[in-house]
């Protein structure tokens, strides 16, 4: 099979797409727990203000910033 490392990158991406949109592991398969967390960030006008984020992880170390 005659294949580029572009096609090797795009079928990886188009993998953690669909992985991500079906809540699986592209790594392991297991199911995604999505973790929702607040992140501190610097007072405003005196008020402790916080931003919330939300990232998809899994058991096996695997989360949405890894590529
Ligand atoms: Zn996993």
């Amino acid at each position: 099979m005659d294949c580029t490392l572009e096609d090797i990158y795009n079928s990886k991406r188009i993998v953690k797409e669909y992985a991500i949109y079906h809540n699986i592991c592209p790594k392991c398969r297991e199911r995604l727990k999505l973790i929702t967390y607040y992140e501190p960030k610097c007072e405003h006008f005196g008020y402790p203000a916080s931003e919330e984020m939300s990232e998809l992880r899994c058991d096996c170390g695997w989360n949405d910033g890894i590529d």
